[in-house]
């Protein structure tokens, strides 16, 4: 069959949860066997969110091949179980580095450049792009709100689209509010509607309205939306606030999103296939222990700063039955050990994850430290293992003052330095050693066990590595290197073999966690971390 492509547009408000709309529509179509890719656009000017602060933007998520992308690509990932591309994230400023790229090579033959139609083409031909490989289903959300300036080009094009591709093969979801008016005990449609109105002035008649709302919406307010903007009265879809983000592709079967979906096309239905996501879900909901980790980083309050981190913990969590209760333990108040252990105190276990400045390194590597001298379950991520190697060093190698020339340019022991390929690089934006590589486990080691396999293949976002110079002594004082690059020059995990779970890895293993199989790494801490309690 031919590619059928659904957009999703946000209405009233943004953080509405489109993302997680799409992974979940994503979710119930794969159940039920067609093959699904999801597609983010997201209108701001940066060529991608790799240079933007996280605790604006939240976490930078990677693919496979090495993009950085928007964090919801992390949802659509986790929900559908597939691995995404660089395709698969496009930004205002990355449609407009390449017609401008193109205007400079002359490509365009003296034409005069324009929003409409060569900007909207741009955005055409990445919708193409991201549905080379032929999915049965295309699903493409639009970031921000309608009604947004910098959001129309992105309209324009798909209301194109259909056009092109025909209209039978497009279909349209809007994701809405209803707010409820506390003073007036009910539910508003008003900003709804007026958001559809404003989409049929752009030319796009929505096909199906999922509204976000706290409190069920009664028939009258459901036919009522589907009075005045024009949808299906079957096609008003309550989308509910949820204890998990997990539950919601339930709640959308049951209102038959995907049915209907499939209907619009003239496709088959079929029974889904959710019995490992309903056993997923029934562990995280009646959990028969409560497991406490911390995530000892720089944005303390903002959990999308760490998304998949958090949820990579919540799925070995489900693993074991164990609910994962995780709260952010700020670095900088780990200025002595004996600050260090009140902050880990009723905690089970700690989290060091990836991040980049010098803000709270020495608190970090004070919980380290800790969690090394008593045996208490440790998983550091990126810079978390640059700081293990940096303690190990410091405190066990007598390398006083070692640190990464990354914090310490001077540093008389630069035991993380720059890796040679780095050396030169000017630009900032996608120049780190990005993606996946490959990494040669050391057979008897925790790491090996855990992964089973002496291959693995993990996503990496670094520009410091492991100091080789060092390599000897540190493996000489105990540090075991449990994982190497494939021609054995560069440090990827390393583990103390004394410890329950004392495990680092310079790769980002929180990017492949998916609910339904929770990653070896993660279940190897939230394992020892619920044993520990005993
Ligand atoms: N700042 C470190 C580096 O560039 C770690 C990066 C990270 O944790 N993602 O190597």
């Amino acid at each position: 069959m031919s590619t059928k492509y659904i957009f999703v547009t946000g209405g009233v408000v943004s953080s509405l949860g489109k993302g997680i709309v799409a992974a979940s529509l994503g979710k119930l179509l794969t159940a039920r066997g067609y093959s699904v890719k999801i597609q983010k656009f997201d209108p701001y000017i940066n060529v991608d969110p790799g240079t933007m602060s996280p605790f604006q933007h939240g976490e930078v998520f990677v693919t496979d091949d090495g993009a950085e992308t928007d964090l919801d690509l992390g949802h659509y990932e986790r929900f559908t179980d597939t691995s995404l591309s660089k395709a698969n994230n496009v930004t205002s400023g990355s449609v407009y580095l390449s017609v401008i790229n193109k205007e400079r090579r002359g490509d365009y033959l003296g034409a005069t450049v324009q929003t409409i139609p060569h900007i909207t083409n741009e955005i055409k031909s990445r919708i193409k792009e991201a549905s080379k490989s032929e999915p049965d289903f295309l699903i493409c959300e639009i970031g921000g709100t309608v009604g947004d300036i910098e959001g129309l080009p992105f309209i324009e094009a798909i209301r194109q689209f259909r056009f092109d591709v025909g209209i039978e093969n497009v279909i349209y979801i809007h994701v809405t509010l209803l707010p409820y008016l506390n003073t007036a005990g009910e539910l508003k449609t008003k900003p709804s509607q007026h958001s559809v109105i404003t989409m049929r002035s752009y030319g796009v008649q929505p096909d199906v309205l999922v509204c976000r709302t706290q409190t069920p919406i009664p028939e009258t307010e459901k036919s009522k939306l589907a009075l005045f903007t024009n949808v299906a009265p079957e096609a008003v879809i309550e989308c509910r606030d949820l204890d998990t983000i997990y539950e919601v592709p339930m709640a959308l079967e049951e209102q038959n999103l995907a049915s209907l979906v499939l209907k619009r096309f003239n496709l088959k239905d079929k029974e889904p296939e959710l019995k490992a996501w309903k056993n997923m879900l029934s562990k995280i909901k009646n959990p028969s222990k409560t497991v406490k980790i911390g995530i000892a980083g720089k944005y303390t309050k903002l959990s999308d700063a760490y998304i998949s981190v958090v949820e990579a913990l919540k799925h070995a969590g489900a693993a074991i039955n164990a609910k994962v209760e995780v709260e952010f333990v700020s670095a900088e108040e780990c200025l002595d050990m004996e600050k260090t252990a009140k902050v880990l105190e009723g905690f089970d276990g700690v989290v060091v994850p990836g991040g980049f400045g010098i803000r709270g390194i020495e608190g970090k590597v004070n919980v380290i430290r800790y969690a090394r001298e008593n045996n208490f379950p440790f998983l550091g991520l990126c810079l978390g293992m640059q700081c293990a190697v940096i303690e190990y060093a410091r405190n066990v190698a007598g390398l006083d003052g070692a640190n990464s020339s990354e914090f310490d340019e001077s540093s008389e022991h630069p035991v993380i330095a720059l890796m040679s390929e780095q050396e030169d690089i000017q630009d900032y934006g996608g120049t780190m050693r990005l993606g996946a590589y490959d990494c040669h486990l050391q057979k008897g080691t925790k790491s090996y066990k855990a992964y089973k396999a002496d291959v693995i293949s993990e996503r990496h976002r670094h520009r410091y590595e492991v100091n080789n110079k060092y390599r000897a002594l540190l493996a000489e004082k105990g540090l075991v290197f449990s994982g190497l690059s494939p021609d054995g020059k560069l440090v990827e995990m390393i583990e103390l073999p004394e410890n329950d779970w004392f495990v680092a890895s310079q790769f980002h293993p929180e990017f492949k966690s998916r609910p339904e199989h929770s990653h070896p790494l993660f279940f190897g801490l939230v394992d020892a971390a619920s044993k520990r309690q005993k």
